[in-house]
């Protein structure tokens, strides 16, 4: 096995004269993990400005084919590695000191073009920082650029990006998932160490599912979206992607915790997520929702899934069926609130206050001509089905109801959990699909977040993780649901499946 798979595995090879930089064997710094990076820089093997090298060379190498990025902040990362290395010289690192991480283009980063893979706003450099960067600065992180999105995050597939599409490191002519595609296809493609992604119907765990490692979307309130350029407000969420289990504690443990200037953000103690790592899982109870195996499944997701779940419970975990029986409304919901509440989060985009405008006679010729060249197809549809939703007249059948049953679906879950301390199910009903599969099929797309929207209508937190491969080399994720402010378990879960197989091992060949 060679060195990057046993660092991957969290065996500790400090003291190893192999993991000398200078010793021969070429460590490629930018395929560990934070936990290795952190070990290698503070024992002085390292130095923060080894690690950007090595990851801007791998972006060199493979992004003319990922595609993972919209901006790349290479000037930036290495005056942020040398801040790191000063702090790191005079004793004060953090875990995150020095560490490449990709952020979602939807997330403002002061002075650093945001554009949300939209037209609209290919100008846009905020003035302020979104909390999460803000933390992660404070850990003396290094920004490795903005990745790729659907435009506005609304999207399975990164298609919706008015730039570029992102391809699937594991198969350049699949899709990587989405909304957060260029963040997960970085992290897989090892074009950075960690990254952020936002959530609000399945945009971290989705494309974490098809790339083949590890994404989070936390609890509703647990992290702030201070800075994240709104889609739907009810239900997004930021949340890590990584290469492993650890790591996403690592980057819980610094963006998580209430902030004043979110708030919907819960006052509440963050806990050490590193805690839960190593507990054991003897007696945990895990939840199957029948409505979630059901036909037309691809097999061999289905198949990965049952053997994770038989390998849980050979750990000790006990089996339980729950049902969540309003599993079949969730996507009619879901794209009459998320609509409803885009169509209204959208309206500041007038050619005024940001990013593109156009040119009109008049002013209401100004916004029409604006709205009309600077959102995509996809947004447009979004903002009209949500606009319409929300209409006198309209509002009682259609957004009324699906909060109605918005409730419903969270009392599923409500009950759910009263048998079982999490629930388990696929992350997506296939693996990655094929660039141009679904495009002019907008249903068909919707239908891949079949198993991730509940749980944004619900609020509670999910972990996508590796769980196996298809017959095509497409890799395969497990959701494991958590209750509310409960993403310990979901860590004592995630980590003991993932410690006990070696799916989070394997890389693509690019
Ligand atoms: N794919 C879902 C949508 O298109 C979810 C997107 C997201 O979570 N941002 O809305």
């Amino acid at each position: 096995m060679s060195l990057h798979h046993s660092t991957r595995r969290g065996t500790p090879y400090l003291g190893c004269p192999g993991a000398r930089r200078k010793g021969g064997l070429k460590l490629k710094l930018n395929e560990l993990t934070v936990s290795d990076v952190r070990k290698l820089i503070d024992n002085r093997e390292i130095t923060a400005r080894d690690v950007i090298d090595d990851t801007y060379k791998r972006i060199d190498e493979v992004e003319d084919r990922v595609k993972a990025f919209i901006t790349l902040t290479r000037d930036d990362a290495y005056r942020m590695a040398d801040n790191a290395g000063d702090t790191i010289k005079s004793g004060k690192s953090s875990l995150l000191a020095g560490v490449p991480i990709a952020v979602k283009d939807n997330m403002c980063t002061k002075g650093v073009l945001t554009t949300c893979a939209s037209k609209m706003l290919y100008n846009f450099v905020p003035p302020y920082e979104s909390t999460v960067t803000g933390r992660l600065s404070a850990q003396n992180y290094v920004l490795v650029g903005k990745t790729n999105l659907d435009e506005f995050a609304m999207g399975s597939s990164t298609e919706n990006s008015s730039f570029h599409t992102t391809k699937n490191p594991w198969n350049l002519e699949c899709v990587p998932g989405g909304s957060s595609g260029g963040s997960a296809a970085a992290v897989a493609a090892d074009e950075c160490i960690a990254a952020l992604g936002s959530d609000t119907g399945g945009s971290i765990r989705q494309p974490a599912s098809l790339c083949g490692v590890v994404g989070l979307k936390p609890t509703y309130g647990r992290v702030s979206r201070y800075g994240l350029v709104a889609f739907a407000s009810s239900l997004d969420q930021i949340g890590p992607i990584t290469k492993n289990v650890t790591d996403a504690a690592i980057i819980m443990n610094a963006i998580g915790g209430h902030d004043p200037s979110d708030s919907t953000s819960a006052p509440l103690e963050l806990p050490d997520f590193a805690l839960s790592l190593g507990q054991d899982i003897k007696g945990l109870k895990i939840g199957i929702p029948k409505e979630y195996f059901v036909e037309g499944m691809n097999e061999d997701v289905e198949a990965s899934v049952r053997a994770a779940i038989r390998k849980l419970e050979s750990l000790g975990a006990v089996i339980v069926e729950v049902s969540l029986p309003h599993t079949g409304y969730a996507i009619a919901t879901y794209y009459l609130l998320a609509t409803s509440e885009a169509s209204s989060n959208l309206a500041r985009y007038d050619g005024v206050k940001y990013g593109f405008r156009a040119d009109g006679k008049d002013l209401l010729d100004m916004y029409m001509n604006t709205r009309a060249q600077g959102f995509g197809p996809e947004v447009k549809r979004r903002i009209m089905l949500g606009t319409y939703a929300l209409s006198a007249g309209y509002y009682d059948a259609y957004y009324k109801k699906a909060q109605q049953v918005r409730t419903l679906i969270k009392q599923d879950f409500d009950k759910a959990f009263t048998q079982a301390d999490v629930i388990i199910t696929p992350t997506s009903p296939s693996a990655a699909f094929r660039i141009g599969e679904k495009a002019t099929d907008p249903l068909q797309m919707y239908l891949s977040d079949i198993f991730t929207i509940s749980i944004n209508l619900a609020g509670v937190p999910a972990m996508s993780l590796p769980c196996g491969f298809t017959k095509d080399n497409l890799p395969v994720g497990l959701q494991i649901i958590g209750k509310h402010f409960d993403e310990q378990t979901i860590f004592k879960v995630a980590y003991a499946y993932e410690q006990s197989t070696d799916w989070h091992t394997r890389r693509p060949k690019l």
